[in-house]
């Protein structure tokens, strides 16, 4: 069987990123996607298990020690990582598997799996962010202005990804990452070995 693909997404916080791959995966049931671990507060709304795995500093860095993490990240005063083993067993499994985090850890993840395809998404200006960072009711100004000047750092790293696809409209946006993904699924080092498979 043909082993799927790791998919790493990022983009500034406030530019759409979760409505955007929604839309992707709900036209693909080989899309995976994968439960990182966090020791942030769980916040109203979130479940265990679903949106992240809500544990402590102490479990955090055991799995660190055991080598249990793709990547992981410092941010926003905690930490963030991607579990290996679920992302192993769906490649395995065939589905491909989207890593949405954030930009030192999606480095760590294109230097340890060549492989993988990146997809930055960036938001249409900064204006434009800063209007959807206000608009959103859930954050006060002085984060809303923290959030954008942090945007304005991870953008400038875009670069480093393969793809940019720019959050004009959501179903822009997830068209253009169908659109990757399809001609990623196309490469001839990927057909071939389908050929193979036929012969
Ligand atoms: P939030 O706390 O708002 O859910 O996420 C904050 C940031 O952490 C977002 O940019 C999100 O993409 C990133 N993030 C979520 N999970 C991971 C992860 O497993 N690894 C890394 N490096 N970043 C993550």
């Amino acid at each position: 069987m043909k082993k799927g693909r790791i998919i790493i997404i990022s983009g500034p916080s406030g530019v759409g990123k979760g409505t955007v791959l929604r839309e992707v995966m709900k036209a693909d049931p080989k899309l995976r996607f994968s439960v990182s671990a966090t020791t942030r507060p769980i916040r109203p709304g979130e479940v265990d298990g679903v949106h992240y795995f809500f544990i402590s500093k102490e479990q955090f860095e055991t799995l660190i020690a055991n080598n249990g993490l793709l990547e992981h990240a410092f941010y926003a005063e905690n930490y963030y990582g991607t579990p290996v083993k679920p992302v192993d067993e769906a490649l395995e499994q065939g589905c491909s598997v989207i890593l949405e985090i954030e930009v030192q850890g999606a480095l760590q993840v294109m230097q340890r799996r060549p492989d993988a395809i990146s997809i930055f998404i960036a938001p249409p200006s900064f204006e434009e962010l800063g209007r959807r960072l206000n608009g959103r009711g859930d954050t006060a100004p002085e984060i809303a202005a923290r959030r954008l000047q942090i945007a304005v750092s991870e953008c400038a790293l875009a670069e480093k990804y393969q793809y940019i696809v720019i959050n004009n409209t959501v179903a822009e946006a997830a068209e253009e990452i169908r659109s990757i993904l399809t001609a990623e699924a196309c490469r001839s080092e990927y057909r071939k070995i389908h050929l193979k498979e036929e012969e």
